[in-house]
């Protein structure tokens, strides 16, 4: 099998795990003979396929960490944004590669994989995360603090690995997910298997997020107030906890990583009374005695919304068992809102 086919191969069987990565999160990437293949912005990795990739010229992606860029987010962003382009080969104008690819230029190894798991997420949304990293899965595994993502995290991750010596293969991200990379698929595997089977280990107390049961019929009411036509729900036993009191649901009201304020906007709302609710402003509701709604103006937003908002539950749960949770700061919240490339992945 040549180098594109293992990276599709590879990228559609952990992009299949909802557990793993959802909707049009996480990415991967293999580097050859001076290219890097990376996937494309926005697009899923369970449907990976040759078009899912952009090539891009290494030694060119190299010198963007040369560079001197403008202060101002908007200015530098636009600055990156236009250097990155300009590392696509010819012929391959026509496409837009993930937010990530400096991140993954970064490392040595031939694969990377980088997802959001729900029960890693746990640890880096969590209070005791970056102590708890090091105690579980050693020094070798470096942990970056959560900053602006793109051309910033992009430096502080290259900062890492100059300190670090020699070449990192595991890389845990603050409030977003995980780097692995290694020279083989299989090697990956491992990585991910010996990190999953650590962290759970650990948890004290698991999410059931499945088996919703019946939908108690607010949800068209509730779509209609929050001006979409579409909604999804979910009663499992976890969504009604977390539904049971404003207390119960503060832990879901802010984000916890940049998915979620993608795909589910930046945090929920709770509704303690159906029937005098005047208005919705969020696309995530926790509803009193009933669980969650998510709302969206196509069915696949309103999905896209339930997914990352089910693994907000997750990765809530599972952080209790870290020292619980830590949600994205406010100011990287609003970055996020405001930032050009991820207006882009949500528009896909
Ligand atoms: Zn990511």
């Amino acid at each position: 099998m040549d180098t594109l086919e293992t990276l599709i191969e590879f990228s559609r069987k952990y992009g299949a795990d909802p557990e793993l990565v959802n909707a049009g999160g996480g990415n991967t990437s293999a580097k050859q003979d001076g290219i890097m293949y990376i996937k494309c912005s926005g697009t899923a990795l369970k449907d990976a396929s040759e078009a899912s990739f952009a090539k891009m010229d290494l030694e060119k992606l190299y010198h963007i960490f040369e560079r001197r860029y403008p202060e101002g987010d908007r200015e530098r962003e636009a600055a990156v944004l236009a250097d990155m382009m300009a590392c696509r080969v010819p012929g391959e104008e026509h496409k837009r590669p993930s937010v990530e690819t400096l991140l993954h230029a970064l490392f040595r190894q031939k694969y990377v994989l980088h997802l959001h798991p729900a029960l890693v997420n746990g640890l880096t949304c969590s209070r005791g995360g970056e102590a708890e990293a090091g105690r579980l899965l050693g020094d070798e595994v470096a942990w970056v603090p959560a900053c602006r993502p793109g051309y910033t995290l992009a430096l502080l991750m290259h900062e890492k690995m100059k300190a670090a010596g020699s070449p990192l293969g595991v890389v845990l991200l603050e409030n977003h997910g995980v780097f692995f990379a290694a020279d083989t698929p299989g090697e990956l595997d491992r990585m991910l298997s010996d990190m999953t089977e650590k962290l759970a280990g650990c948890i004290r107390e698991f999410p059931q997020t499945g088996d919703g049961g019946a939908e108690p019929g607010y949800g068209e009411k509730l779509a209609k107030l929050s001006g979409c036509e579409y909604f999804c729900y979910n009663g499992s036993t976890t969504a009604r906890a977390f539904a049971a009191s404003l207390e119960a649901a503060k832990d879901l009201l802010t984000p916890f990583n940049p998915d979620q304020v993608v795909y589910c906007g930046p945090g929920a709302e709770y509704v303690d009374d159906v029937d005098r609710v005047r208005a919705i402003r969020k696309k995530t509701v926790l509803v009193r005695g009933a669980g969650l709604y998510t709302f969206g103006r196509t069915e696949k937003e309103a999905r896209n919304a339930l997914l990352l908002a089910e693994d907000a539950m997750k990765i809530a749960v599972y952080s209790r068992s870290f020292g619980g949770p830590r949600h994205l700061p406010e100011e990287l919240v609003e970055f996020l809102v405001h930032w050009e490339a991820e207006s882009y992945r949500k528009a896909l």
